[in-house]
């Protein structure tokens, strides 16, 4: 694009460094130098690789080339550029990556020594839009970019791969999942693994000081994915959830079955104990992680002695009462919204006042986020419970008794990312004193992990990781948590998510050789409660 008087001539654009954007100020003729067009910029986007870029460095005008391009542009071998760069018959000097910059003045008088005409800028596209509309940056271009909040105001600084435990496994690394957003490499990112390596655990967001929305970007990254590309378990655990009522399809009358069993167990401990299944108007309805029924059965009668001892009013339905949501990890908003309206069509056939969220920090933060964006009614009209809610109001209420002397020796305590610096960040509200309370009551002897709280790190096994095929990252991921342990000298973990418990108890013990016992918040309320069964 050329105005009439010089049609024939080539066009070049000078463009100013602005941190990493090149910024297009004009267009000259190269023959000339004159008609300059309006302004616009590029949006931070870098020309292509065979257009030719000028800076202003200081008050120079430099050309940024490779050595290739130019041995190309004036047939010789790479070589005998550099040689004439090392001579300094060429004067360059280094520049970014693996480009040199150049006078343009040396620039032209290489091609006047090769008779060749200097190059053609710029592509006439970008002419026309700046006619169009001056100053303005190019528009988002592709679905990982749909806001410049999420990439433009990175400043490449690096602090959240040094804060991310899992950087520079097979290359992952969130400051380089900003720039290949920004720059519109969303092929690359869908297709590779890192968003599935990723423990969701917003360590990396923590540290930004420009609050990117990594995490965000990460979650639309695995969003993308194609369903039947989704790696491990993922989606066969919804798609079941969907088919059948919970993750790992258990059919009702087994479930039923194993309830009234435990039910007749505990019932030697807790005498008159029984599972009251679909209890209208019961206060609580609770909900069960499916991985409890099918591999620990033992563990759902630690909440059923709490509310034995506190003469709970409570109930299970016998239908959905899956408490996880596997669509958090990939994404899925519609199946979480139906694995959430079931449980608050539960609340409602029920005639129920309270629901206890599911005791998972993932499984917490999608049930909590989903009730609040699709299901407000449901917030408004029934009290909702997470763990440590339900157990700070037995204690406040002076229901719940706990004898402190039977877990002796140092004990220390795991912030879930999920019902922690998570929950803070896109709640409001995280949990991190109520966890160091109980446990405190149970176990006076305790001390914290450094850094603790909003600054926890993952145990690598949150946001799906744990599903993930990729066992061999997610223990190298806990090595820090490993390293946080072991520098308290603690004997005990105590923990608030499954995955955080298992991760810890059968891996990171193992691998790290921690030797720790590892338990449940609501296990060790159970284990430290004084109560009177007659
Ligand atoms: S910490 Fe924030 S600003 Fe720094 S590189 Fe990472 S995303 Fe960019
Ligand atoms: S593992 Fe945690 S710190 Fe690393 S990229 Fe994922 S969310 Fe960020």
């Amino acid at each position: 694009m050329h105005n009439d008087k010089h049609k024939a001539h080539s066009i070049l654009s000078l463009t100013v460094q602005l941190g990493k954007s090149i910024l297009l100020l004009r267009t000259y003729c190269t023959k000339c130098f004159k008609a300059p067009k309006p302004l616009y910029g590029d949006g931070g986007r870098r020309a292509k690789a065979s257009t030719s870029i000028i800076v202003f460095y200081g008050l120079s005008e430099m050309l940024e080339v490779r050595i290739n391009e130019l041995a190309e542009e004036f047939g010789v071998h790479r070589n005998t550029i550099r040689n004439w760069i090392k001579a300094g018959i060429l004067p360059a000097q280094k520049g970014p990556g693996r480009r040199y910059l150049l006078k343009w003045a040396d620039y032209v008088a290489l091609c006047e020594r090769f008779g060749k005409r200097p190059r053609r800028l710029p592509e006439t596209a970008k002419e026309e839009e700046s006619k169009k509309s001056p100053y303005r940056l190019l528009p988002p271009s592709t679905p990982l970019y749909p806001d410049p909040s999420w990439a433009d105001i990175c400043l490449t600084c690096g602090a959240c791969a040094s804060a991310c435990p899992i950087s520079g496994v097979d290359g992952l690394d969130p400051r380089k999942v900003v720039r290949m957003a920004a720059l519109g490499m969303d092929e690359e990112l869908i297709n590779s693994d890192w968003a599935w390596k990723c423990s969701l655990c917003a360590k990396c967001e923590e540290s930004c000081p420009m609050k990117v929305e990594i995490v965000q970007l990460i979650c639309r990254i695995r969003s993308l994915r194609p369903r039947d590309k989704i790696p491990g378990p993922l989606v066969r655990g919804i798609t079941t959830c969907l088919e059948k009522g919970n993750n790992l399809g258990i059919p009702k009358e087994d479930f039923l079955a194993l309830l009234k069993y435990l039910a007749r167990e505990l019932a030697e401990e807790c005498p008159g104990f029984e599972v009251p299944i679909d209890v209208h108007g019961a206060r609580l309805l609770v909900t069960i992680n499916s991985k409890e029924p099918f591999a620990e059965p033992e563990s759902l009668k630690y909440w059923w002695k709490i509310f034995y001892a506190v003469k709970e009013s409570w109930t299970i339905s016998s239908e959905y009462w899956e408490g996880v949501n596997w669509g958090f990890f990939s994404g899925n908003e519609e199946a979480m919204r139906a694995i959430v309206g079931r449980l608050v069509d539960n609340l409602h056939r029920l005639n129920c006042e309270a629901l206890l969220l599911p005791e998972s920090g993932h499984a917490y933060l999608a049930t909590r986020l989903v009730l609040e964006q699709w299901f407000p009614e449901a917030l408004n009209k029934f009290k909702i419970y997470s763990v440590f809610d339900l157990l700070m109001e037995y204690l406040n209420k002076g229901l719940l008794v706990l004898d402190a002397k039977r877990h002796p020796g140092l004990t220390t305590y795991h912030d879930s990312c999920n019902y922690g610096r998570r929950s803070l960040k896109i709640l409001g509200r995280g949990y991190f004193e109520e966890g160091r309370i109980i446990t405190q009551l149970c176990c006076p002897d305790f001390v914290d992990m450094q850094p603790n709280r909003n600054g926890n790190y993952c145990c690598g096994a949150g946001g799906g990781a744990w599903s993930s095929p990729y066992k061999a990252e997610r223990i190298f991921h806990g090595r820090i948590k490993a390293r946080q342990i072991k520098e308290t000298q603690a004997k005990r973990v105590i923990v608030t998510c499954h995955q955080c418990r298992d991760q810890i108890k059968f891996f990171l013990n193992k691998e790290y050789e921690l030797g720790v016992e590892v338990k449940y918040l609501w296990e060790l309320v159970a284990d430290s409660l004084v109560f009177d069964p007659s």
